[in-house]
Parts: structure tokens; C-alpha cells; sequence
């Protein structure tokens, strides 16, 4: 079974899914299947085996996810299902997807083991009961062996980038799993390639599967002028502001998301930036979306952040760029997004953002339209600013060509005598007071200054540095203030910056032995965060001391950290607003089950004075999220 090259207009509700899955799926903000969806989900709810040929990024996890939580019975906490990676990173990843997807289904459980982790951790989790194992065929493998993992209710086993794991050498282990589970399970197997070897354990383990590939257009011939940038999650934003400041003969822009919540995320942090924007998403009534259309080509907005479905068939001829920012499910939606430009005869410019590990969609889509597409890097603050300059420049310019300035000639020649200061001072300070709404510079400039500033020390007090965010106006900015933007941030008293502040924070002292509480971030690995920043800017300004602060849990968008419990109203408002990476920290504290069971081994403390560790909680509790410090 091949599917069909369009995207799929159908919802998840014609599919067969459950209500509380339906719901999850609102939440997150999924607007139509992906095709490996649409395929996917209903064989799979059908009860069929499935071979899979779908690579990372297709949406093929939610492909298996769904179904399979589908057919949990939370009543037995056993475990039902059980999803085999080849990485300890994929396994928490899908455990993570898993976790939300089942948002609405009390009592559900993921586990995910992998090799590396401490096993007494692992033994512990096993025993408390789990719906759903997530794991590396080693690792599964030694706990089939002790008997600490028992799979005589498994219903269905879903094998995840297979090809991967014949390449790492985990195939035979595989194929031990796979006979020592239920004959009557249910299999899924997805893999980016079908090498033999995988054709074979198919035609051994499956019954009767059903075979389903994305098809991949190879003939598109595409005239838009096509450009890559190879960007971390993390970054993508600042690539993009960047990108659009330094692109030429730009007029308009469709910046094509996934999701869409994040139509209207992004949306509004562009317009926090100063840029006319809307979200288009299938959420806007017809009248909606008609108004935001016309407003797009009456030029009152300039870009607009849209879902594939919600774009599809926008003919506006002025759109001059089309921005992938999330990678397309496949090449045949990547041909539909970059349709919406070059129309009407203009030229069009199609710009791809891809984090490393989405890199393989370059060939394909190279394939499929039958173009290179070029690299682009992040332009530099110093590119950045050399384009201000030349078009602060060629306003100059332009006003001195077409207006009349003889009033102003006096001003000047007034300010030189009786002030003893020169024109070209004159001139520098009046170029500061022009740019103040925004300014030439971005930070980090002066590394890569721009041409010709670079050689002129200011001869005016120092330039305005530049001002992230709501502050910010480009060329191409609305015209309100940013002030008036709901969502520019009023100035606050108490600055709270990034890293180290100027004035010293007040250190905090917290008793020894306080108890814990596992708060929640608003960033994550997605947004590139280390532990240590976390760390540090914690430190930093709320002046909580490295030794109070206990362990930190990267997940896709959110992390948690282990802080004292019950913090006061003061240190809560600092925490929240604190920022790491631009990212204000929001921190909460974190619902009793909301911890997903994916964090890292936690390392035993040391034995001391030839006394066992002790794990015990406080009050005996089960939430783990909860732990007093010895
Ligand atoms: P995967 O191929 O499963 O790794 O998914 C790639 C990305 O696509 C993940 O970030 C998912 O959250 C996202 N995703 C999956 N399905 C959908 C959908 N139907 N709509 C929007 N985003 C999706």
C-alpha cells in the first residue's frame, strides 16, 4: 500500500481514535494526520501487523503511539505494549511522546530502560508496574533473562528504526525478543530503509503484514531559488529574525510550522519583535482566514505563520519567501509549501531551516525537485548591522535627493558655532537618535563590526546597544509602538538578566537536610539548555546556593530541578522570570504525576559510615519528585 502524495485533509477524527486521545492531540496542537498517520493508524487499530518504510520526522512515532495506547487496559498495570530503539536517547524520546499522548488517560505508565543505567533504578521500576516498556534490545534482553521483565500480556511490539538497529548489531537480539514474546502479539515495524536482512525478520515475525511506504515525488521541476540552514531547535528563532533582516527583495513570507499552537507561538514572538504577522491555522473560521489573506496582500501584514493545511491553496502573489521552519513531513508537502511563491511569474525564495539530525530530508528534496539547495548560514550580528547601515544609509540618501533642507542647513550651522562641535559629530549624534527605536548594532557586532563603522571610533557617548525583543523594529515592522504589544514585557525594576548580574544577588540559606521539590522549567533540550546553565542562572539571580540545588531532568521543551520545597512567594516571582537562552524559566512547581519516569539513573549516594544508601523518602511516600537530601 502506497499513500497518497497530498497531505491529508481528513482529522484525526475520522481515524478511529479514542476521545482521550483526540483530546492529547488538541493539546499538543496536531491539526491533520501526517500521511504516515493516516496510513498507519488505522491498520494498526484494525489489528493488522504493519511493515513500515518511514524515516525520523515523518510523524511515524505518533503513527504506533496512538493505536497502541488505544489498546491499554489501565486497570493492569503490566506491561502491554513494548516499543524496541535502538538508542537510549530515541527511547526516552518516544517514552516522552507517549507520556503525552496519554495525558488524558489516568494512571498510564511508560517506562523506558535502556543500557547504561543503573539497574537497581531499572529493577525498582519494573517492580512498581508499567503499561508500556520503551527500550534497547540489550537492555530488554537482560530483564526477560532475570525474569524482572514478564511479557505474557504483551499485546503489541513495535520495532523502531530497525535498519539502525542491524546497524549497530543489535538484530540478533531482536530476533530473541521477538521469540520470546506472545506468538499472538501484534508487530509493527518501521524502518527508513528495507534492506534484506529486515525483509527477512519481517517475513518471519509478521503475520501477514500490511506494507506501507510515503511515496516520494521525483519529477517536481521547481523554479524557486532554494536555500538550507542547518540550525539547532534552540536557535531557529534568532536564524530566522536574522535571515529575514539580510534577505534580499523580500516582500511578504510564509513561515510553514507543524503545529498550531505553534502558529500562534511563533506569531507572537515575531510580532513581539516588531513584525506585522498572523497565524494562520485551521482553528480560524472561514472569515477569519479570508481576512488575514487579504490583509496579507493589501500589505497591512507581511507574514504570515501557518499550518500546511490551513496555506493550502493561498495564491498571493507578493509572498516573496517561503520559510520551512519546521521540516515538512515529506517531499511532497515540502513541493506544496514552496508552491505559494514564485506565482504570478515572480521569482520566489524557498528557505529550509533543518536541525542535524533532520539533514537526510536535504537529499531528498534535492531529488525531488531536481535542485541544489544551497547552504546559508546564520548571518552574523556584523552582517546584520551592515545591512542596517546600508539601508539606514540609502534612507539618507533619499532625503537628501527629495527633500528641502535649507531650514535644517541652519540648524547645523548654528549647533557648529555655537557649540564649537563639528557636522560629522552633529551628524554621528543624529544618527544615534534615529536608530534609537533600533538600533544599528546587535550585540556582538563589534567582533564582526560592520564595514566602514568599524573604522570610525563613536565619536558621540557610547552607541545604543541593542535591545533584544519588544524593543526591536525592523524595516519592515507594524506600526504600533512595541510597548503597546501585550506581549512586550514591562520594564522591570529589578532587571533579571541572563548569567551573571551586576549588582550581587542575595545568597539564600536553606537548612541542611531541607526537603526537595521537583519544580518545572519552560526549556529544554529542544532550546539547546545545559545543566549548568540552569545552574548558574539560578544561582546567579535568585542567589540559591549550587548545594541547594538537586537534580536536573532535561526533556523535549521543559526540564525539571530539584529545589527546596515551599519557596516563598518573593523567590517564586524571581524564578519564574528568570531567563536561560532568552527563555524565561516560568518555573512551577511541578503536579504529583506529572514527572514522566524517562530522567537519567540517579546515582546512589555514597554509603557512609558503612550505612546502606538510604532511598527511603521522608514520609515514606511513593512521589519521587519529592525526596529529602541526605
Ligand atoms: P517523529 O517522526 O515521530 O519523530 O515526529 C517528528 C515531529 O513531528 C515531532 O516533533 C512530533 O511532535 C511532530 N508531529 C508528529 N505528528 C504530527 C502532526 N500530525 N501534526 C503536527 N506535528 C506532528
Amino acid at each position: 500500500m502506497t499513500t497518497s502524495p497530498d497531505i491529508i485533509a481528513a482529522g484525526f477524527d475520522t481515524l478511529g481514535l479514542a476521545q482521550p486521545l483526540l483530546k492529547a492531540l488538541a493539546d499538543v496542537g496536531y491539526e491533520t494526520p501526517s500521511p504516515i498517520q493516516a496510513a498507519c493508524i488505522p491498520v494498526l487499530l484494525a489489528g493488522h501487523d504493519l511493515l513500515g518504510e518511514a524515516q525520523t520526522g515523518t510523524g511515524k512515532t505518533a503513527a504506533f503511539a496512538l493505536p497502541l495506547l488505544q489498546k491499554i487496559d489501565l486497570k493492569r498495570a503490566v506491561p502491554q505494549a513494548l516499543i524496541l530503539t535502538p538508542t537510549r536517547e530515541l527511547a526516552i524520546q518516544v517514552a516522552e511522546a507517549l507520556q503525552k499522548y496519554a495525558h488524558h488517560m489516568p494512571g498510564f505508565h511508560v517506562l523506558p530502560i535502556y543500557g547504561g543505567q543503573s539497574m537497581v533504578v531499572q529493577l525498582r521500576a519494573l517492580s512498581r508496574g508499567t503499561h508500556v516498556i520503551v527500550g534497547t534490545p540489550g537492555r530488554v534482553m537482560d530483564h526477560l533473562e532475570r525474569k524482572s521483565l514478564v511479557l505474557n500480556n504483551l499485546q503489541t511490539l513495535v520495532l523502531d528504526e530497525a535498519d539502525e538497529m542491524l546497524r549497530m548489531g543489535f538484530i540478533d537480539d531482536v530476533k530473541w525478543i521477538l521469540e520470546h514474546t506472545p506468538a499472538e502479539r501484534q508487530t509493527a515495524l518501521f524502518s527508513a530503509t528495507m534492506p534484506d536482512v529486515i525483509r527477512r525478520v519481517a517475513r518471519e515475525h509478521l503475520r501477514e503484514p500490511k506494507e506501507i511506504k510515503i511515496r516520494s515525488a521525483t519529477s517536481t521541476v521547481v523554479t524557486t531559488s532554494q536555500s538550507y540552514c542547518q540550525t539547532h531547535t534552540g536557535q531557529k528563532l534568532e536564524a530566522l529574525t536574522r535571515i529575514l533582516e539580510v534577505e534580499d527583495d523580500f516582500d511578504a513570507a510564509i513561515i510553514f510550522v507543524r503545529t498550531k499552537t505553534a502558529t500562534v507561538e511563533l506569531a507572537d514572538k515575531l510580532e513581539a519583535r516588531g513584525y506585522s504577522v498572523a497565524a494562520l491555522n485551521g482553528d480560524l473560521t472561514q472569515g477569519l482566514r479570508e481576512q488575514v489573506i487579504e490583509r496579507l496582500k493589501a500589505g497591512t501584514i507581511d507574514i504570515v505563520v501557518a499550518t500546511d493545511v490551513a496555506a493550502r491553496g493561498l495564491d498571493v502573489a507578493r509572498i516573496s519567501h517561503v520559510i520551512n521552519y519546521d521540516v515538512p513531513y515529506d517531499t511532497e508537502a515540502y513541493v506544496h509549501r514552496i508552491g505559494r511563491t514564485g506565482r504570478a511569474g515572480r521569482t520566489g525564495r524557498a528557505i529550509l531551516f533543518l536541525a542535524p539530525r533532520e539533514m537526510y530530508m536535504l537529499k531528498l528534496i534535492e531529488r525531488a525537485t531536481k535542485q541544489k539547495i544551497t547552504a546559508l548560514t546564520m548571518p552574523t550580528p556584523g552582517e546584520v548591522a551592515n545591512r542596517r547601515v546600508a539601508q539606514f544609509t540609502q534612507q539618507i540618501v533619499d532625503i537628501i535627493k527629495t527633500e528641502k533642507l535649507d531650514f535644517f542647513f541652519d540648524v547645523v550651522r548654528r549647533m557648529e558655532g555655537e557649540q564649537d562641535i563639528a557636522a560629522r559629530e552633529i551628524a554621528a549624534a543624529l544618527a544615534w537618535l534615529a536608530t534609537r527605536e533600533r538600533p544599528l548594532q546587535m550585540p556582538g557586532a563589534n567582533d564582526h563590526a560592520p564595514r566602514d563603522v568599524a573604522a570610525t571610533p563613536p565619536a558621540v557617548s557610547p552607541a545604543p546597544t541593542f535591545v533584544r525583543d519588544t524593543e526591536r523594529k525592523p524595516a519592515r515592522a507594524s506600526t504600533k509602538p512595541p510597548e503597546s504589544h501585550p506581549d512586550a514585557e514591562p520594564r522591570r525594576e529589578r532587571p533579571v538578566r541572563e548569567g551573571r548580574s551586576d549588582t550581587p544577588v542575595k545568597q539564600r540559606s536553606f537548612a541542611e537536610g531541607a526537603t526537595m521539590q521537583r519544580y518545572r522549567i519552560e526549556i529544554g533540550r529542544n532550546q539547546g539548555v545545559l545543566p549548568k546553565e540552569i545552574v548558574g542562572a539560578i544561582a546567579n539571580e535568585a542567589g540559591i546556593a549550587g548545594k541547594d540545588i538537586g537534580q536536573i531532568n532535561l526533556f523535549e521543551d521543559y526540564s525539571s530541578v530539584e529545589l527546596p520545597a515551599n519557596l516563598s512567594d518573593d523567590l517564586m516571582d524571581i524564578l519564574r522570570r528568570i531567563r536561560v537562552r532568552q527563555f524565561a524559566l516560568k518555573t512551577r512547581v511541578m503536579e504529583a504525576g506529572e514527572f514522566v519516569d524517562t530522567r537519567p539513573p540517579r546515582r546512589a549516594p555514597p554509603a557512609r559510615d558503612g550505612k546502606k544508601p538510604d532511598w527511603k523518602k521522608p514520609d515514606g511516600a511513593k512521589p519521587e519528585w519529592k525526596t529529602k537530601r541526605s
